[in-house]
């Protein structure tokens, strides 16, 4: 069992920013910036309308709310209880529904309800937990076979080292320092080797760009810095 895959320091950050998932301009801003792309890009590969989601590290709900927004009936987990309750509330208040919310973790959930989603989405928390490999094992668990995983992190190289650290972190104050350590960044081949250990067929991938100048960020073909990745479950041979 491998309940202690949970850095404490990691989940206690945000935890400590709990209040501010909603905020627009605030320190998850980037979340919701590329929110709508990594939507409509998950959207477009597995039609959310009437299917079972997971998300896992959904922290205040920014993904796992859009998803319900349009049509999924998604259960959202993390270990961070006061970020489950802002995420509650905040579906409360926007009465959205079909949407829930657990405070348990990818693994023991991957034991209790085996295939049991059409789709499961886990972004930007790969990098932030000990063994990551684990959670991709558990996501595969979970989603049935024919069903998609989505997962996004940040690669690691000098280039995502000056962008994603330097440059966000502590040149234009996008997230707060301290938010990622370069060690735990993940190249997309050990994405892909994880996934290909969890039994998942790699299938798309897409990078997610940050423009300084305009500060947008678009969906391209560069996954140096920000990226995602799809992977499908096989249907077992008859
Ligand atoms: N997926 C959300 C939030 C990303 S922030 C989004 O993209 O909008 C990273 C989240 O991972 C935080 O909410 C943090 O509490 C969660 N997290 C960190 N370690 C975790 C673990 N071991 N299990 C579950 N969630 C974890």
């Amino acid at each position: 069992m491998n309940a202690a895959n949970v850095d404490q320091a990691e989940l206690a950050k945000f935890s400590a920013l709990a209040h501010r998932w909603w905020d627009l301009d605030g320190e998850f801003a980037p979340l919701h910036q590329i929110n709508p792309l990594r939507l409509d890009w998950i959207d477009s590969i597995s039609p959310l309308s009437g299917q079972r989601v997971l998300d896992v590290g959904c922290g205040g709900g920014i993904l796992a709310e859009a998803m319900a927004r349009k049509g999924a009936e998604v259960l959202g987990i993390d270990l961070a209880d006061k970020s489950l309750k802002v995420a509650q509330l905040h579906a409360l208040e926007a009465e959205v529904t079909g949407l829930s919310y657990r405070q348990v973790a990818a693994e023991a959930l991957a034991a209790e309800m085996p295939g049991e989603f059409d789709a499961v989405t886990c972004m930007e928390m790969l990098e932030h937990v000990p063994d990551p490999a684990a959670i991709v094992q558990a996501c595969a668990a979970l989603v049935r076979p024919g069903g998609w995983v989505f997962l996004s992190t940040i690669n690691r190289n000098p280039k995502s080292f000056l962008l994603a650290i330097v440059g966000a972190e502590y040149m234009l104050g996008l997230v707060p320092r301290g938010t990622h350590e370069y060690a735990r960044l993940l190249r997309p081949s050990e994405l892909g080797r994880f996934c290909r250990e969890a039994g998942l067929d790699l299938q798309h991938s897409r990078g997610l760009q940050y423009n300084p100048l305009t500060q947008r960020f678009r969906l391209s073909a560069d996954t140096s810095v920000n990226y995602m990745v799809a992977a499908r479950k096989p249907v077992p041979a008859a």
